[in-house]
């Protein structure tokens, strides 16, 4: 009996995590750090997303990701990347072969499905993973973080200190 012999080709698993991050919150940080489990290197996309007139600037939306994702290049390869124009292009272009997104409520998850489902027939070779917000970060969303903060409201349980002093800054 002749055995085949299989070549396993190790390939380096690379997720994409995009999002617009106005401002990063917990729950972002939170998604980062589980999403660097499933992979070998993990990218975050800061999309530039003009249409939803972020607050920050794309090089602070940058620099608040990179604050927090040093502890994790330790013992990973992290990228922060900035891009504009089609996701499934920017995740072809990366190498990457799955897309992760945080799942909150049930709001989040019509735009999400479709989404996911659009994505799949651009490129059925990349793969949309979710992974569910946890409990304590469940209702967290930067709009209601930057709304908190501009009325003048404590955000140091959803955010860090880092975005915390940004947040400040912005409002006096
Ligand atoms: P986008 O404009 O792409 O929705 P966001 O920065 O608002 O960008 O969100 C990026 C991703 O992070 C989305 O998948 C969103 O559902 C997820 N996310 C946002 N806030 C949280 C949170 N508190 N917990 C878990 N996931 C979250």
């Amino acid at each position: 009996m002749r055995f085949r012999h299989y070549k396993r080709v190790m390939t380096k698993r690379i997720a994409l995590y995009p999002g617009t991050f106005d401002p990063m919150t917990l729950g972002h940080l939170d998604i980062m750090k589980r999403a660097a489990k499933l992979c070998d290197k993990l990218i975050i996309g800061v999309a530039i997303n003009r249409s939803k007139g972020p607050l920050f600037g794309l090089d602070d939306r940058v620099q608040m990701v990179e604050h927090v994702v040093a502890p994790l290049r330790e013992s990973m390869e992290v990228e922060v990347l900035p891009f504009e124009g089609l996701l499934i292009h920017f995740v072809e272009q990366c190498g990457a072969s799955m897309i992760v997104r945080g799942l909150r409520a049930v709001s989040d998850f019509e735009y999400e499905f479709q989404m996911a489902g659009m994505n799949d027939r651009l490129n059925p070779d990349i793969e949309t993973v979710f992974l569910m917000a946890d409990p304590q970060y469940q209702t967290i969303a930067s709009r209601l973080v930057k709304e908190i903060a501009r009325l003048g409201g404590d955000v140091s349980q959803f955010v860090t200190p880092e975005v915390e002093a940004r947040l400040k800054d912005k409002y006096t």
